[in-house]
């Protein structure tokens, strides 16, 4: 039968195993997963329909870039650094850890976390590679696409949240964030939409792309209706405690509500170290209502087998020997940063700037009919960087069509300069 084949043709002589097993196919046809083809990179997709062409005659800058080391103004601590190294000296962290991470790191993470009366211990900590893939394994573990689940993620708010949940087919709805209230939940229209299909909320504070800070009385409003409707909570806390000088940052485990809560952070954002992936989910549980949750993390984990151990081996290090004036001098940076952006876009005509209190970002409201002459926010940004080599994320890549946001991470005189020409951009374009 097979040579019959040979002679006539129908296969050749190099894929005829192949032939044999799958009957007749000669050409390659490897189709991908729905996984796959769900997944989508939201920010990626709309940046890349803009065709950013910069003023050949302006050196761009980036006001885009949610990474605070890209202009090297900002420098992880010397005693992080140092921890790294001795642990790579060492030798003694190259093998394979427990996929939830090594027990000294989790129970380094957990007293890290352990203030204003919380009480983790090294069981409740999982380690990840970065708070992303913290997220991945809470939304995995929450939320069942085949069951017609869905989650509710804020508006606006960080991309990945839907990347993460769309790519299993879980149904994303959005909460709405008020803008005047300091980017505060609108907790009616929160509630309106939890239904018997939600898995999961989650909630980000403080906030990318806001910048806002939640008070206590905020979030005890936000965890009476989670309590209320029994929907678990996923907190994005990758900013935890990068809150400006005077402000208080509040951890939602903290408040001792009977919520059961997956609290997910990291080292990327407050040690300014992204590209070293360490992020961590801390399980915060009063009623036992994450007992299965609990297991399917550490199953979870093991697809990937745990996060990379040599930074494991020197979290404890750099948890613990992070001098405070650290994280208090890049709070300081940051606001001194806000104020400078927060005056100049107020100046303005056009634009219209909200304050931040934490995070690394701040919202700006382009008020359109200013500026007839662009359609939306995408073709202001697009101009923007055309004319002044400036750019800066739309707020179409967090769901605010109208807006953008600021990076505050770049050294002063260049958000300075940044500033004046966006103000210059501005009156040129503006329309009274
Ligand atoms: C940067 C960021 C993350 C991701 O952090 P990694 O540890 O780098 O994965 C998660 N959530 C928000 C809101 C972020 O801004």
């Amino acid at each position: 039968m097979l040579e019959k084949l040979i002679k006539t043709g129908e296969i050749s002589i190099f894929d005829s195993a192949r032939s044999c097993e799958f009957g007749k196919r000669e050409l390659w046809k490897v189709d991908v997963s729905t996984s796959a083809k769900n997944c989508r990179n939201f920010i990626r997709e709309i940046v890349d329909t803009l065709d950013l062409q910069p003023n050949p005659t302006k050196p761009v800058i980036a006001l885009s870039l949610g990474d605070p080391t890209v202009y090297g103004n900002l420098k992880p601590a010397p005693e992080v650094t140092r921890a790294v190294v001795e642990v790579v000296e060492e030798g003694l962290c190259n093998g394979y850890a427990p996929s939830t991470g090594y027990e000294s790191a989790r129970a380094a993470v957990a007293e890290y976390l352990n203030y204003d009366g919380v009480s983790y211990n090294s069981r409740d900590i999982i380690l990840c590679s970065g708070c992303s893939s913290s997220l991945e394994l809470c939304i995995t573990a929450l939320c069942d696409g085949s069951r017609g689940q869905n989650i509710l993620i804020p508006r606006p708010g960080f991309a990945i949240y839907r990347t993460l949940a769309e790519s299993i087919g879980v149904e994303v709805k959005y909460y709405n964030l008020i803008p005047e209230r300091n980017w505060e939940v609108d907790l009616q229209h929160l509630e309106e939409q939890i239904n018997e299909h939600t898995a999961a909320i989650v909630l980000n504070n403080p906030s990318n792309p806001c910048g806002s800070n939640y008070s206590e009385e905020h979030l005890r409003s936000f965890l009476e209706i989670a309590y209320r409707r029994r929907v678990p909570v996923i907190a994005d806390e990758i900013y935890e405690r990068l809150v400006f000088p005077g402000k208080k940052f509040v951890s939602t485990a903290s408040l001792f509500s009977e919520v059961p809560i997956l609290v997910c952070g990291g080292t990327a954002k407050r040690f300014l170290v992204p590209g070293w992936r360490m992020g961590w989910i801390a399980v915060h549980d009063e009623t036992g209502a994450f007992e299965h949750v609990r297991k399917a993390l550490v199953s979870l984990s093991q697809r990937t087998i745990g996060s990379n151990t040599l930074i494991q081996g020197a979290l404890p290090a750099i948890l613990q020997y992070t001098p405070d004036s650290f994280h208090d001098d890049l709070a300081k940076t940051l606001a001194l940063h806000a104020q400078i952006a927060f005056e100049r876009f107020s100046f303005i005509r056009g634009l219209a700037p909200y304050m931040p209190e934490g995070a690394m970002y701040m919202i700006v409201e382009i008020n359109l009919r200013c500026f007839p002459e662009f359609v939306n926010g995408l073709e202001f940004c697009k101009q923007m960087m055309r004319e002044e080599s400036v750019f800066c994320l739309p707020g179409e890549c967090f769901q605010i069509p109208g807006f953008m946001r600021i990076v505050l991470t770049v050294p002063q005189e260049i958000l300075e300069e940044a500033c004046e020409r966006i103000a210059e951009f501005c009156n040129r374009h503006y329309v009274e």
